[in-house]
């Protein structure tokens, strides 16, 4: 007979029945579309059905057997993708589900894009057939341990040697040495190394190689190359980023990466048509770690929410006895629920962004560049808001599990370690904002020359700072809370806002500020420009994919009046987040900042009925979440017992059949039987 269900289980089940939407309806959302939905389910099964990618033990395992547990798990990654014929964006997402840095993953995601995008198609023609099919295992070579964020110190050099038409690449310093080099330290066996190109003894900047490292015959380190794991880390344990350093290594002249640059036989060196087109790789990174953002924090959020939805604590109810379920705390939930909006508002914009940044690619084949720095721009701004809420979002969503969440059973935070370098990689967070800062800043100037020049969408409102007489006297137009519901008056705040920060930089700049005093203001004004953009995708994402204007049924007017309560609770989150920078100069007058807050709770309150369908609407595996306390049918407790059944010190050799631990005799038995003398403190043992 299959036994009642238990009090979680009937709690999840009644959030279930009270949700308003299907939450089917929008899982396709989250994997790209329905076709795009069906192909990567399958992938998921297909992991799943592989032994060697099983994940039960994986929360007990140290560094060195991650990494050992992970050789196997990269090996089948790519016989599989090779036995189904996987597409590039199949095999991406089988390294998503699989849900460990693999010690390959850097090959694929770094070294293989930059390859693509560096190397000229005479060079790829020979090296893309080697590289795809993993004859070459690559690395991205750039940061040392002296200089990271300021590409233009490296000090790892390249120096022509016209007589025998190579490089010679050295790392003259202890601080030249390249660190923190993903796939290096054990694996790869070629890296693209940024060293400085010398010619001449003219220093020509960092320029991109393709160094080989490793013997292809016995992956031996060759001659002049020294590499070593550099150790343990927050996160990425299986991974083995690496330390590497040259000694008069040479190769021929031809592995420079000559797409953009190039140098003669004679040693003459040509200069790119433009001087970013070198970080295409980047750009396409940051892009896919705005994605990346958006699915960690659903995936926190499904945890988190499923989980405050089953845990009962505190206050009773005199009818029922039961106490409160921790989600219906509004302390709880105004920590959880915005992230599951930053969670939406994150996929649009990726959405967004993935269109511009394939747009671009298409444009650049062409020869034309035009879009190119507000693909760099926005991808930066973007990567930069996007992890950082993420990272600070997913660790104050586990904060709310209480004590389990600090368990590692809560699957809460093996993904979060991994998750929180992408602030630091793909360009420091804080760092990118000075580009947005001065993109945002040269776009005000050229305005101020050209009031009728051509903006793109996203920075078009730069245009009402032409008439600035005009603009420092704009107030929000709000009359009522209804009116903060309203898309054109909730943009319009957040274009105002964005607006002002840059003439605000604009003045300290001019009044002699070094640029870097105006870090704080450049931190500012990307991440209003940045939530404005967010805010700006989010509502014309609603539009495209949910607002059928022309006789919607039922079930589509209640799924567009649930996403809508998610849009609503990410706009009045950010503007109650950032309330000052409305108030401060006058634009919204107390009256409407009190509106605001007020709007922050209503939202809180709309989305609060339909949490847990929007926890189920990611559509995560219980395979990949991994988490005793967030799998879908809510029985938190019985799945936390269980999976302490299987922690490695409560089973042989480290606890006997009869319940004793290892070490009872040697250790512990002196202790209890006082064989460690009696203790006596010294001094005063008065307390
Ligand atoms: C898990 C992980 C994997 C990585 N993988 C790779 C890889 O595969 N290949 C690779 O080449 N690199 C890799 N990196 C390195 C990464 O790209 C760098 O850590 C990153 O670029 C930041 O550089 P940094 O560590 O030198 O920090 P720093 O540049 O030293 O920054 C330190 C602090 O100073 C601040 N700062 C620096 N310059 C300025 C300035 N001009 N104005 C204001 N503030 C400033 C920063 O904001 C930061 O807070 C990886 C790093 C991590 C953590």
């Amino acid at each position: 007979m299959p036994l009642a269900p238990n009090r979680q289980q009937l709690d999840i089940a009644a959030e279930r029945a009270k949700c308003t939407f299907d939450p089917s309806q929008l899982t396709p959302l989250f994997y790209g579309g329905e076709e795009k939905m069906k192909r990567l389910k399958k992938i998921e099964a297909l992991v799943d059905s592989e032994p060697v990618f099983n994940r039960d033990d994986r929360y007990f395992l140290g560094r060195t057997e991650r990494f050992k547990r992970a050789l196997p798990m990269a090996k089948r990654y790519v016989e599989l993708r090779n036995e189904h014929s996987l597409t590039p964006e199949e095999s991406a997402y089988m390294k998503v589900y699989i849900d460990d840095y693999i010690p390959i993953h850097l090959h694929e995601s770094m070294f293989l894009p930059v390859l693509r995008a560096q190397a000229s198609e005479e060079q790829l023609k020979v090296w893309g057939p080697l590289a795809e099919n993993y004859h070459y295992i690559g690395c991205y070579a750039q940061t040392e341990l002296g200089h990271g964020s300021a590409l233009g110190r490296l000090e790892t050099t390249a120096t022509f040697d016209v007589e025998r038409d190579q490089w010679i690449i050295n790392s003259p310093t202890q601080s030249s040495a390249k660190f923190w080099i993903g796939t290096l330290g054990k694996i790869a066996n070629h890296a693209i190394v940024q060293a400085k190109l010398i010619i001449n003894n003219k220093d020509y900047g960092a320029h991109p190689f393709l160094v080989p490292l490793r013997s292809l015959k016995d992956h031996t380190p060759l001659p002049g190359v020294v590499i070593k794991d550099q150790g343990p880390k927050q996160g990425a344990v299986s991974m083995d980023n690496g330390y590497a350093r040259f000694n008069n290594v040479r190769i021929p002249r031809e592995n420079m990466l000559m797409r953009f640059s190039q140098v003669s036989r004679e040693g003459v060196y040509s200069k790119p048509i433009h001087p970013k087109l070198a970080y295409g790789g980047m750009t396409a990174v940051r892009t896919t770690l705005i994605n990346h953002s958006a699915l960690s924090m659903a995936r926190a959020v499904t945890i988190a929410t499923r989980y405050c939805a089953v845990r009962r604590q505190g206050t009773v109810d005199i009818k029922t006895d039961l106490e409160t379920q921790v989600l219906d705390y509004p302390s709880v939930q105004s920590r959880i629920l915005p992230l599951l909006s930053h969670s939406f508002a994150t996929i649009f914009s990726g959405i967004w962004m993935t269109d511009m940044y394939a747009q671009y690619n298409a444009d650049i084949s062409k020869g034309d560049t035009s879009l190119l720095k507000d693909v760099h721009v926005y991808s930066s701004g973007l990567k930069s808001y996007c992890t950082k809420l993420g990272a600070d979002g997913i660790e104050e969503a586990r904060r709310c599990l209480g004590g389990h969440g600090f368990s590692l059973f809560s699957g809460m935070i093996d993904f979060h370690r991994q998750f929180l370098a992408t602030v630091t990689y793909e360009g420091e967070n804080a760092l990118l904002t000075q580009q947005v800062s001065r993109y945002l800043l040269k776009l005000y100037k050229d305005v101020l020359r050209n009031p009728n020049m051509h903006l793109s969408p996203p920075s078009k409102y730069i245009l009402s700072l032409f008439h600035e007489n005009l603009f420092v006297h704009q107030k929000c137009e709000a009359r009522s809370i209804r009116d903060l519901y309203r898309p054109e008056i909730v943009l319009a705040a957040f274009q105002h806002r964005a607006a002002r920060l840059i003439l605000e930089l604009a003045r300290a700049e001019k009044a002699g500020a070094s640029w870097s005093d105006l870090n704080l203001e450049c931190m500012r004004l990307s991440k209003a420009h940045v939530q404005y953009i967010m805010i700006e995708n989010f509502h014309n994402g609603l539009e495209k994919h949910f607002n059928c204007h022309a006789n919607p049924t039922v079930e589509q007017q209640n799924l567009l009046a649930a996403i809508r309560s998610v849009y609503d609770l990410h706009v009045f989150y950010t503007m109650e987040t950032e309330l000052s920078e409305f108030l401060e100069d006058g634009y919204f007058s107390p009256e409407q900042a009190a509106w605001v807050r007020q709007g922050f709770k209503n939202s809180l309150k709309a989305v609060r009925p339909n949490a847990v369908g929007f926890a189920d609407c990611f559509g995560f595996t219980d395979s990949l979440l991994n988490s005793a306390l967030g799998s879908w049918d809510g029985r938190a407790y019985e799945r936390m017992a269980e999976m302490t059944e299987k922690e490695p010190l409560n089973g042989e050799p480290m606890t006997d059949k009869n319940g004793v631990v290892w070490g009872y005799e040697e250790y512990l038995k002196p202790l209890i039987y006082g064989k460690a003398g009696p203790y006596k403190a010294r001094g005063d043992s008065k307390l």
